[in-house]
């Protein structure tokens, strides 16, 4: 008798088990092929032999893998309990990763990968990738074990040049180039070159670098040298560093860059300059003593050169509006922002290129503008006509470095082409003209 109840109760357990197992294969089935597409999973069930895939370091097919994308407003923790990841081990993990890879950092819209080796369990691994260059593995086992991890990048040196029909963008565009070369060549012409006034007809050259990462193009690295040509005016801009500089020179060992930026807004338009003109909202005749440039609302607006905070207040003609002291008895002002940098507050010291806060219309503005003012000796004029003088060249001792380095990339920079086939017949008519002119003078 008693041998027959054990074979009932084991009979009995193994029903059980096998139900387990049914039930939790199911599950496994059904979790995996979420994340895979329909042709791997039509493979799925005809057993291909499977090379070991690497990830993040990790083998991927020891693994079971849910990747998504951080949604808005949603925290590390939202997603680690709803995978019955539990309080207590979020809590640890936070707290050992709080100074290196603070999970507070984490941003919207950017991927993740959660990592189970058993499917009956919380994931082991969080895989945060906040871009191609890089990513983070939070050990949810072991949090001190967290890292992040560099991607090794390539350099791949490239060059590009373009003709100006109508904007920088359509000029990119047609040439099939990135859009964040506009980026890399304001940031090494900027003092030079006022892009709020390109024309058509204006030529630029660049050589740059590209990023790789395992073989694919991920993003736009430095510049190496820049050319610029407009009205007859040809800039170049070096890029050069030893143990004392670095940055962008021009032919002569001068730094690109000045006391004061061209303008305080990237990528806007002059919608109003210095002088007399038709107030759009006074519906009169009046001076207008400041520079508008037109950008969209919450464009950063950037403090034109280092200098001390005199007043950020509100007025019902200004609106928002900061305005920062500089040396040599000359004063700027920036007018109805839509919002301050919290940060910069009167008496802040700021930095050129620092964002001081951000475009609006508040105050007496028809459209989304930075209306820019310039003040000299207490008297408001017009920046674009001030003649500042150029710094000094680096020291001789160190120029013939400089010009071993500057004669190498000029030499690739002149020997560059243009694409005269993306161009109107006019404008290459005329570039083919010049390039005639100048090969028989
Ligand atoms: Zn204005």
């Amino acid at each position: 008798m008693g041998k027959v109840r054990i074979f009932r109760v084991l009979g009995v357990l193994g029903f059980l088990l096998f139900i387990i197992v049914l039930l939790n294969s199911k599950g496994n089935y059904q979790r995996a092929s979420a994340s895979l597409n329909l042709d791997q999973a039509i493979g799925l069930s005809s057993f291909p032999i499977i090379e070991p895939t690497l990830k993040y370091g990790f083998v991927m097919d020891y693994y079971h893998a849910v990747e998504d994308v951080i949604k808005e407003n949603e925290f590390l923790a939202d997603i680690l309990l709803r995978h019955n990841v539990p309080y207590e081990k979020i809590h640890k993990l936070a707290a050992a990763t709080k100074d290196s890879l603070d999970v507070r950092t984490l941003r919207a819209n950017k991927s993740y990968t959660l990592l189970n080796v058993d499917t009956t369990t919380a994931p082991d691994y969080f895989i945060y990738e906040p871009s191609p260059y890089k990513f983070r593995v939070y050990d949810l086992n072991d949090p001190s074990k967290s890292k992040e991890v560099k991607r090794k990048v390539d350099k791949v040196e490239k060059m590009a040049s373009g003709i100006i029909e109508s904007s920088l963008w359509n000029t990119m565009i047609n040439n099939g180039l990135d859009y964040d070369l506009t980026t890399r060549m304001e940031d090494a012409l900027a003092w030079s070159v006022d892009f709020h006034h390109i024309q058509k007809g204006d030529q630029f050259k660049l050589i740059y670098e590209e990023d790789h990462i395992e073989g694919e193009v991920v993003g736009i690295g430095d510049l190496i040298g820049a050319y610029f040509k407009n009205n007859d005016h040809e800039y170049f801009a070096i890029y050069f560093e030893n143990e004392r500089h670095n940055g962008f020179f021009d032919l002569e060992g001068r730094s690109m860059k000045r006391a004061f930026l061209k303008s305080p807004v990237k990528f806007s338009r002059i919608s109003s300059s210095f002088g007399r003109r038709f107030h759009p909202i006074l519906k009169k005749r009046k001076m207008h003593l400041g520079t508008d440039y037109a950008a969209p609302k919450g464009t950063p607006i950037l403090a034109v050169a280092d200098g001390v905070v005199s007043k950020r207040a509100f007025t019902r003609n200004n609106g928002r509006y900061v305005k920062i002291k500089h040396s040599g008895n000359i004063s700027t002002q920036y007018l109805h922002m839509s919002k301050f940098n919290s940060k910069v507050k009167k008496g802040s010291h700021v930095k050129q290129g620092q964002v001081i806060g951000y475009v609006g219309k508040t105050g007496l503005a028809t459209g989304n503008h930075v209306c820019f003012r310039f003040w000299k000796d207490g008297k408001q004029i017009n920046h674009l006509k001030q003649n500042l003088p150029p710094p000094d060249p680096m020291p001789e001792a160190e120029l013939p470095r400089y010009y071993a380095v500057r004669d190498s990339i000029k030499n690739i920079l002149d020997s560059i082409d243009f694409d005269l086939s993306v161009l109107s017949q006019e404008v290459a008519q005329k570039v083919e003209d010049e390039q005639n002119e100048k090969s028989n003078p």
